[in-house]
C-alpha cells in the first residue's frame, strides 16, 4: 500500500467528476517537516502552533518562537503554511500554566478567550510570526472564534503588530492573511460581516462535531456516540461551506475526520476543496478521491438524508463497495 501511495504523490486528488481537491498537512513540530515533501501535501493547513509550548519548562522566548516560524516556513519553500496561534486550555494544558479551575474545561476558558484576556502572550507570538515570515507570505488563523468580535479583536491584533514592526524598521511580511477556525457552531451563523472581513475558514471539525453534538471529544463513553456522517452534522457542513461560497470566502476542514477517506469523500461531495490531514492519510485519502465521482456520491448521501437515515455511513460504503 505505501508504494501505491507513494505513486500518488504528485498527481493531484482529482475526482473523476473532474473536482480537484487540495490535500493540505496538519504539523506541530519542526520533526514533522520532511513530511510536507514526502506526503505530496500542497502545503501545512494547520500548524499548531501550542506544540512548542507544552514541551519546554517554560514559554519560549520571542526569538525562539520567531526562529522556528522561520525555520517552517523555510522547510516549506514557498508552499503555504498556516499558523495557528496558540490553542491552550481544555485538552492543552500547558506542564507551566496552572491550569484555571473550571467545571467545563471544554467549555471555558481557552484559546482566543485566553489570547484576548492576555494579550502579552498574543502580542509576542504575533511579533514572532511577522519576524519569522521576514518578507513572506505569512498565513495566521485564530482558534475557537466563537463571535464575529472576537476576530475583529483578533484581527486588529495582528495589524496592530504590523504596524508596530513597520515602526521598529524590521522587514514585514510581504502579505498578510488573517482566517478563523469554525469550531464553535456560532460561527457559522455570524454576521455577513464576518464572512467579509475573514480571509478564510478552516473548520476545526474536532471541536465542531463535539460542540455540535454536545459529545466531549474526550470522554470515551460519548466520543464516538455520534457519526461524523449523522445527516444533521453533514447537512451543517454543507450550509458552511454554501455561506462561505455566497462571500468567496475560502473554507478547508483541518479536523482528524478529513484524514479518514470516506469522510474525506463525503466532505468534499458536500462542497468542500481543501482538506487538511495528518500527512500519513494524505495518500489514502487520495487513493479514494481519485476513483469517485463527487457528484454521485452527493446523490447517494441526499438519497439518504431524504429517506431518513440517521448516517450516511451505510449508504454511502455501500456504493463504494459495489464500485469496488
Ligand atoms: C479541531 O478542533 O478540529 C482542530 C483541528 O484543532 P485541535 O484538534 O487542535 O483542537
Ligand atoms: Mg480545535
Amino acid at each position: 500500500a505505501q508504494q501505491k501511495y507513494a505513486e500518488l504523490r504528485d498527481l493531484p486528488a482529482s475526482a473523476l467528476c473532474g473536482s480537484i481537491v487540495s490535500l493540505h498537512m496538519n504539523a506541530g513540530l519542526m520533526a514533522d517537516l520532511p513530511s510536507l515533501t514526502g506526503s505530496g501535501a500542497e502545503g501545512v493547513g494547520l500548524y499548531r502552533t501550542e506544540l512548542q509550548f507544552l514541551v519546554r519548562s517554560k514559554v519560549p522566548r520571542r526569538a525562539e518562537q520567531a526562529a522556528l516560524y522561520s525555520r517552517i516556513l523555510d522547510a516549506g519553500k514557498g508552499k503555504r503554511v498556516v499558523f495557528r496561534t496558540l490553542d491552550i486550555g481544555s485538552d492543552k494544558v500547558l506542564p507551566y500554566m496552572r491550569p484555571a479551575d473550571e467545571p467545563n474545561p471544554a467549555l471555558g476558558w481557552r484559546a482566543i478567550r485566553l489570547g484576548l484576556d492576555r494579550r502579552g502572550v498574543m502580542r509576542m507570538q504575533l511579533q514572532s510570526l511577522i519576524r519569522g515570515a521576514k518578507g513572506r507570505p505569512l498565513s495566521v488563523m485564530f482558534p475557537m472564534i466563537a463571535q464575529f468580535e472576537e476576530f475583529k479583536a483578533a484581527r486588529k491584533m495582528v495589524l496592530d503588530e504590523i504596524e508596530r514592526e513597520r515602526k521598529l524598521g524590521h522587514v514585514l511580511p510581504s502579505n498578510v492573511e488573517v482566517g478563523a477556525m469554525l469550531e464553535t457552531p456560532s460561527l457559522a451563523f455570524a454576521p455577513e460581516a464576518f464572512f467579509e472581513l475573514v480571509d478564510f475558514i478552516s473548520i476545526g471539525g474536532n471541536d465542531l462535531k463535539q460542540f455540535f453534538f454536545a459529545a466531549d471529544r474526550e470522554n470515551e463513553r460519548v466520543r464516538r456516540r455520534y457519526d461524523t456522517l449523522n445527516v444533521s452534522y453533514l447537512s451543517f457542513i454543507g450550509q458552511i461551506v454554501g455561506r462561505c461560497a455566497e462571500h468567496q470566502t475560502p473554507v478547508s476542514f483541518c479536523g482528524e475526520d478529513a484524514g479518514r477517506p470516506v469522510e474525506a469523500a463525503c466532505f468534499a461531495a458536500m462542497g468542500l476543496r481543501a482538506l487538511s490531514m495528518r500527512p500519513a492519510s494524505i495518500g489514502p485519502v487520495k487513493h479514494l478521491l481519485r476513483q469517485v465521482d463527487l457528484d454521485e456520491i452527493r446523490t447517494v448521501i441526499d438519497y439518504a438524508r431524504t429517506s431518513g437515515a440517521q448516517s450516511v455511513r451505510p449508504s454511502v460504503e455501500g456504493f463504494l463497495r459495489e464500485r469496488g
